[in-house]
């Protein structure tokens, strides 16, 4: 009988694909060791070998495999398990999960791939218009082939393009299969051993007498080596002994010293720990005992706890006691690049022991997080990172921490596998008979709902740390201040007041508003017309500081109008205000202070986050205006003040989720106020100060709010009562789009009657020239989610099956967000 196996390819097959294998590779292969296999006409992949067993296809005949590529499984068993959970729930293939959980340098195939230079900063204006649309969408996705540049641009001659970001260091292109990792090497020196004995030593300094540099160059050797007993780098010992390093090179060349390499990490933490034990106060004390009791009968807990009641000192304990028991401990963010701050809090108190797993890390440093967590190293006993370190090779893992479990990003948007990763970490921990805590200071309903089921245990925390209360909220009726011209651009007097005491007692400020760039809309008072993307169903941004339009869906831009296009007048006025315009204002308002803006446009670059985070934190920046990464569990001792410069349009945003996403994101940004010991002020500015959402905000009434949106939420059957499939259909002909959604929405409808809705053009139904079509299904408590699924399977085969429809890209995102 002869020998087969499975293999997952990264590329969204619905099936695994069989190969045919030799006796000795039987006995060699193992699930999850990774094999390059021939695939189509003449593409190489890498592939995971997923079983082994004797049953040959059927459909086709089996090849055989290019080569073996581990000597033992990379991918663990359980890591499988809860791939094909993924897979299975969020309705995609497995080849899919693998891109989304490997670092590419583990699955490089045969077709070129285009991505992001992480390690230079390139500044958009060095870039031409087409250039600039490929590294923009290189932003939102972490790579781009050949054919996708194509249809970005439109254009088939799209080589020189690539060619052109290559050289300007933008891009880097991976191409050949068997890229290897390849480990940082470090420079260290050393005394040569010819010196090692006393003797030969006092004659070497003797001899040095005359070459004083050189002398000290050697002294400074002995120093360190005392200081550290660790290797000595060389730009440790150029640094302590004030010598060039050419100095250091002469010694080498005469064999005085020697040079080593060791293999270090990329990643390395070199602090040092702090020793100093913070104990709970009686109310975390309580708290945490809570939420131990109730992991005894729930694997989920949900800790409601208001900003500052002190979660992280919770979180710490709970994870020093896993440590204790020799497991490992998953720590989720909704962002790394955004949390800064409590890694060096977790840094200082666990040291060595924390691993991060940073999205903006390159493919070697997530081979190296990679290898550590598989073999349960000591430095990755706990993990911390956003949603894609949930499909992390763990070996034995006993908590994951789901903080900020309420935020949007833990969804994945883009690409397939579209997952949720608080419901996929609490599936994961299933399968290692592991506990899931879920923290927030602002629930999602979801979470809320199933606490209050009884699904999740829950553990409330309302008073903050030091008995600190919450911040003041106080609503301010813009309609009023305009009417009474107590405005001063887009502050209003009171805004102004406060923001003058707080800066003169020496506090710091955040200002918040939710939008980038100058203004969203450039209107012409004659005609009304204003700018538009060609390539997006959506009005241009104005960009001050480069004097730009810009698309921020696709990253289109122009240089601002001189007049309009439609009519000609040079009547071009803005509409609306973003981060850039408030920042201006600020400073004419209090030219005396230091202001600094936070948002997309100011955080590019590996670090840009982490510096202006510094900054504000060492009291360099007084006002910081920014958009929602504000919000992301930030710590900042002095700030005093927090202004919410536009509260409506966060109200309005057109989505039934709009106003529970209000009340978080604005109960959050309030929580960055009066962190310490001073009560801290809050300003919101609004036209509807009246809004049930707002009292809710300024009277911390989070149960209020939950209450009055889930009666809702029932009402129109939206999720946490009903769940919700989301079918995008895309397609650059207008029609193709209708015809194709029209035909999708009827089959489903046959299926699902009424709970069936659309097809429905989107608010911005054209992105990069591609129209798009949603429909949704809705799908009540009680109806078999598992049928639910091969149903609409069913339809989108047969939906593939219609020649016309072959070219329409089908989207399916089940709990969309
Ligand atoms: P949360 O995560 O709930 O917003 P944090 O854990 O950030 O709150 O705590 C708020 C502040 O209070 C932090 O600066 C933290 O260091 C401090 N803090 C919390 N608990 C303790 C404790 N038990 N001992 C000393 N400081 C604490
Ligand atoms: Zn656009």
């Amino acid at each position: 009988m002869l020998d087969f196996i499975d293999v997952i390819l990264p590329i969204p097959l619905q099936k695994a694909f069989t190969y045919h294998i030799t006796k000795a590779e039987v006995d060699f292969l193992e699930p999850g060791m990774r094999v390059a296999v021939p695939f189509g006409k003449s593409k190489i992949y890498t592939a995971l070998v997923y079983n082994i067993h004797k049953n040959p296809p059927t459909a086709y005949e089996a090849k055989t495999i290019h080569q073996i590529l581990d000597e033992a499984p990379i991918v663990t068993k359980n890591q499988l398990k809860h791939w094909e959970w993924i897979s299975k729930y969020y309705m995609c293939s497995l080849g899919e999960v693998m891109r989304a959980a490997m670092p590419n340098a583990f699955i490089l195939e045969s077709e070129t791939i285009i991505s992001k230079n992480e390690s230079v900063v390139i500044n958009d204006s060095e870039l031409k218009d087409d250039e600039f649309l490929i590294y923009e969408a290189l932003h939102h996705q972490s790579s781009l082939k050949i054919g996708d540049v194509i249809s970005i641009l439109d254009k088939k001659r799209v080589l020189p393009i690539i060619n052109a970001l290559v050289e300007k260091g933008a891009v880097v292109l991976q191409e050949e299969i068997y890229q290897k990792y390849i480990p940082k090497l470090v420079r260290y020196v050393r005394l040569h051993s010819s010196y090692k004995s006393e003797g030969k030593l006092q004659e070497l300094l003797e001899d040095l007498n005359r070459a004083k540099k050189q002398r000290e160059v050697v002294l400074s050797l002995f120093q360190l080596e005392v200081q550290s007993k660790k290797p000595i780098k060389v730009s440790d010992l150029s640094a302590q002994s004030g010598a060039s390093s050419a100095i250091v090179k002469a010694l080498i060349d005469k064999e005085i010293l020697e040079e080593y390499h060791i293999q270090t990490d990329r990643v390395s933490f070199d602090g040092e720990t702090d020793s100093e034990e913070k104990t709970l106060n009686e109310f975390q004390e309580k708290a945490i005992n809570e939420i131990k009791t109730s992991f005894e009968e729930k694997p989920v807990v949900l800790l409601h706890g208001v900003t500052s009641s002190g979660k992280t000192e919770i979180y710490i304990k709970l994870i020093e006691e896993q440590l204790e028991l020799n497991k490992q401990v998953l720590y989720l963010l909704p962002e790394i690049a955004l949390t800064t701050q409590l890694v060096s809090r977790l840094q200082n108190h666990f040291g060595e022991k924390v691993a991060v797993f940073h999205s903006r890390y390159s493919s070697n440093e997530r081979v190296e997080a990679w290898n550590n967590i598989l073999h349960k190293e000591e430095k990755a006993q706990i993990i911390i990172g956003a949603r894609s370190a949930l499909l992390l090779p763990f070996s034995d893992l006993g908590l994951i921490l789901v903080d900020e479990e309420h935020e949007q990003s833990f969804k994945q948007f883009d690409p397939a596998p579209r997952y949720h990763a608080r419901d996929a970490a609490i599936v994961l921990a299933h399968i290692f008979k592991a506990k899931t805590l879920l923290g927030t200071a602002t629930p999602s309903l979801e979470s809320y709902y199933n606490a209050s089921q009884g699904k999740y245990g829950l553990v409330e925390l309302n008073q903050r740390y030091n008995n600190v209360l919450m911040p003041e909220i106080e609503l301010v009726d813009l309609a009023d201040k305009y009417k009474r011209k107590r405005m001063k651009g887009h502050f209003s007097d009171r805004l102004i007041e406060e923001m003058t005491e707080a800066l003169e007692a020496g506090f710091q400020i955040i200002l918040f508003q939710n939008r980038r760039g100058f203004s969203p809309i450039i209107e012409c008072t004659t005609c009304g017309h204003s700018p538009q993307c060609p390539n997006c169903d959506v009005s241009l941004t104005y960009h001050q500081y480069r004097d730009q339009l810009r698309c921020h869906y696709c990253g289109y831009n122009s240089a601002m109008l001189k007049s309009c296009q439609a009519c000609g007048n040079t009547t071009l006025d803005t509409k609306g205000f973003g981060t850039e315009q408030i920042e201006e204002e600020v400073k004419t308002l209090f030219p005396d202070y230091k202001t600094a803006r936070m948002d997309l446009d100011t955080t590019r670059g590996k670090y840009g986050f982490e510096r202006l985070i510094t900054k504000f934190e060492q009291k360099e920046i007084d006002i910081l205006v920014g958009t929602q990464m504000l919000t992301k569990g930030l710590d900042f001792r002095h700030v005093k003040l927090v202004g919410i410069m536009n509260a409506d349009n966060l109200l309005n945003f057109p989505d039934f989720r709009a106003h529970e996403r209000s009340y978080q994101l604005m109960a959050q940004v309030s929580g960055r106020a009066g962190r310490t010991d001073l009560r801290g002020k809050v300003l919101i500015q609004t036209y509807n100060p009246h809004h049930n959402i707002l009292q809710q905000v300024s009277t911390n009434s989070y149960y209020e709010m939950y209450k009055e949106q889930l009666n809702e939420r029932h009402n129109y059957k939206y999720p946490p009562v009903f769940r919700l499939i989301k079918i995008t259909l895309k397609h650059k002909d207008y029609n193709r789009v209708n015809l194709a959604a029209d035909w999708y929405a009827k089959s489903l409808r046959q299926l699902f009657k009424a709970n069936v809705l659309g097809p429905e053009f989107p608010p911005v139904s054209r992105i990069r020239n591609q129209f798009h079509k949603n429909i949704l299904i809705k799908i009540p408590p009680g109806q078999a989610l598992g049928k639910t699924k091969e149903a609409i399977l069913k339809v989108d085969n047969s939906f593939n099956a219609v020649k016309d429809f072959r070219s329409v890209r089908v989207i399916i995102n089940v709990d969309n967000q």
